[in-house]
């Protein structure tokens, strides 16, 4: 029979913010690769990307209309001679003279002698003369060369997350190719003699493995690899195996195990293994015990088994890490903004709690709704919470209408 696990001397509970620090300094980035601007959507950039061209190459016009000078049109109204007829993507083959005017498209550039664009809007919108009916300051609707880049400029910097407005500018620059930080792999275990997978049929008593999905699913949005390692049974010799077997990844992920049960056998199998381990308790809750060790150079994370813990604890600490192996530079930390509550929390005032919360913006301010639940295990109350409303250690209650500490881990949603 085996006996129910207890902290080693020296091991103590750390904070959420020291967690975070300590797995941070042990992150290093990973290597790079060449790929596709297109599939560069959630990976981040590893090269500082210059623009080759000034981006508009020359003044253009930002409106249809009559490129004019500005002198010729002062004492409206004015009928000026057409001379020619720009398309967006052509070049005029004219210079506009005093007393003469040449019909432009948006983005044609802008011809010789002409300073001004005559939007149509305040033209007769005449083919071979126009009248112009207002004056103009000079340069009025102009697009002015190297006004969104300039030759030689970095427009997207290493470390940067791609997202559409980087694709974007990286089409702008004809950047095809890009070197970007390859995807981590991330292989991912469920421990539990109770647990069964989704196609397995569910004797009584048994729990379906949800773990293992909602992290691959947490590791996929993050922009890592995730590998599925199966379910591990709750003996040391299976934690050890499943664990050597998951080596080959950059991190690794379990689920379950790593609480003071009789049969939680992560950390033993992580020492039998030689790994070094750096926090397992963490003062906080949900997911006080999380394991936190470098074994043979890869990064270990044991989540405790109720799915709230679980997904709470990797985006706390896990994708923080993912995104610094994948170099990205800011905003590697989930913010924590002010919310106001729109309902109670309750908490037992034991350990800061994390609890469940959608955030929205209403009237221009941004509230949180607790979830109805707030059990660990109650893997529903995560549906549509995008934050964590604070209720520090020693506070046992938070009354609706009051500002909260909320951790946003996804964009607030419209009310
Ligand atoms: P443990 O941390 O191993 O004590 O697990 C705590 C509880 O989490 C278990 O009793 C299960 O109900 C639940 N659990 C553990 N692993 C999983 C999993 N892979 N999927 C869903 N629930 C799980
Ligand atoms: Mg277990």
């Amino acid at each position: 029979m085996t006996t129910f696990q207890t902290p080693r001397a020296g091991e103590k509970m750390i904070s959420v913010e020291e967690a975070q620090e300590r797995v941070l300094a042990e992150i290093t980035v990973l290597g790079t690769e060449n790929i596709v601007f297109t599939d560069a959507l959630g990976r981040v950039l590893r090269e500082d990307v210059p623009a080759p061209a000034d981006v508009p190459q020359a003044d253009n016009t930002a409106m249809d209309g009559y490129a004019v000078r500005a002198d010729d049109i002062a004492k409206p109204p004015v009928r000026l001679k057409v001379i020619e007829d720009l398309p967006a993507g052509t070049v005029a083959t004219r210079r506009v003279e005093p007393g003469t005017a040449i019909r432009i498209m948006t983005g044609a550039l802008m011809p010789e002698g002409a300073d001004t664009v005559a939007h149509v809007e305040i033209t007769d919108a005449g083919v071979d003369v126009v009248t112009v009916k207002e004056s103009l300051k000079r340069g009025t609707n102009l697009r002015k060369r190297g006004e969104d880049m300039r030759a030689g400029d970095i427009v997207l910097h290493a470390g940067t997350a791609v997202s559409a407005a980087e694709i974007g500018v990286l089409a702008g620059v004809q950047r095809s190719i890009v070197r970007v930080s390859r995807k981590p792999s991330v292989a991912i275990l469920s421990t539990g003699d109770e647990i069964v997978d989704v196609d397995q049929p569910r004797p009584f008593g048994k729990v379906v493995n949800s773990n293992s999905y909602s992290l691959a699913a947490l590791a996929r949005e993050t922009g890592a690899e995730p590998r599925m390692m199966g379910i591990v049974r709750d003996t040391r010799e299976a934690t050890i195996a499943a664990i050597e077997s998951a080596l080959e990844s950059d991190f690794i992920i379990s689920s379950g195990g790593v609480s003071v049960g009789a049969y939680d056998f992560v950390k033993d199998a992580l020492d039998a293994l030689g790994a070094e381990t750096k926090f397992w308790q963490i003062a906080m809750k949900p997911g006080k015990p999380v394991v936190f060790s470098r074994l043979r150079g890869k990064i270990y994370f044991g989540l405790p088994g109720n799915p709230v813990s679980c997904m709470v604890s990797f985006l706390l600490f896990i994708a923080p890490a993912l995104r610094k192996a994948m170099g990205q530079k800011r905003a590697i930390l989930p913010p924590t903004v002010t919310t106001r509550l729109m309902g109670p929390l309750k908490s037992r005032g034991d350990r800061r709690n994390y609890l469940r919360v959608r955030v929205a913006a209403r009237d221009g301010q941004l509230v949180s709704y607790p979830m109805s639940s707030q059990g660990s295990g109650v893997s529903t109350s995560m549906l549509q919470a995008n934050g964590f409303a604070i209720v520090e250690q020693g506070v046992t209650s938070a009354a609706a209408g009051e500002s909260i500490a909320t951790v946003l881990v996804g964009a607030p949603f419209s009310d």
